[in-house]
């Protein structure tokens, strides 16, 4: 199991891994809160560099954002 150093306090230990309530920008590195919570295959954009991603779960439950 791999930390982030940033951001990594309790969302990561979570068992709630089907629906994240923010995402890291894999470009800008902003995080970007999500009160809607994201789903896999949800659509999401960085509010601040206007990126898309589509939100993907691998294997090991592990978040992946995937530049559309
Ligand atoms: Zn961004």
């Amino acid at each position: 199991m791999q930390k982030l150093p940033q951001h990594a306090e309790e969302e990561e230990a979570d068992k709630d891994v089907a629906s994240k309530k923010d995402f890291d920008c894999p470009l800008c590195s902003a995080n970007n809160p999500y009160d809607d919570g994201i789903k896999v295959g949800d659509e999401i954009r960085c509010y601040y560099c206007g990126a898309e991603f589509r939100a993907e779960l691998t294997q090991e439950n592990r978040w992946r954002f995937r530049e559309i």
